[in-house]
């Protein structure tokens, strides 16, 4: 009998896995194309450690819920992207509400990392000072660092820091 009990949590213990510190659904700008879907998923797969990411159906106006990210590929003539030629991406959030990724067509390079950068900002990280993080402002790392999970933790009140 207390060997059985033993199994059982045993199997308990291995099935338990932490909570993830947050969840998202991605959703995309309809007609996205099947190599930028894959990208963006590639990247996002890079804080899938501890965050939840699902996929929805296309970007849809209405939607307006704080656990929502759009992605989309803007041309290199919308005017923000015109305004700095080297931009390859930027995020937005208003209210912690709507959060929307946006990816300059023919910059970004269809990199997992600066859509995980854009994804960090999404999530509500601002740029880590410095090199050397993904949050860095130059993207030179290819996902996040201790101290990226640490900012993603503490933005999502966490319970302790699990690395
Ligand atoms: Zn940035």
């Amino acid at each position: 009998m207390i060997a059985r009990l033993i199994t059982l949590a045993a199997l308990l213990g291995a099935c338990a896995s932490p909570a993830p510190w947050a969840s998202y659904e991605l959703r995309f700008q309809s007609g996205l194309s099947e190599s930028d879907r894959e990208a963006v998923l590639t990247g996002s797969s890079l804080w899938a450690a501890h965050v939840d990411w699902t996929t929805g159906p296309d970007y849809d106006e209405a939607q307006d819920a704080p656990s929502v990210v759009f992605v989309e590929v803007v041309e290199p003539s919308h005017p923000i992207a015109a305004y700095n030629p080297a931009w390859y991406a930027w995020a937005t959030t208003s209210d912690g509400k709507r959060r929307v990724v946006h990816l300059v067509a023919g910059r970004w390079g269809k990199s997992a990392p600066f859509v995980a950068h854009e994804l960090g900002h999404a999530m509500g990280l601002d740029h880590a000072g410095g090199h050397g993080r993904l949050m860095s402002a130059n993207v030179d790392v290819g996902g996040p660092t201790s101290e990226d999970w640490a900012a993603l933790c503490q933005a999502h009140r966490c319970q302790g820091v699990a690395q």
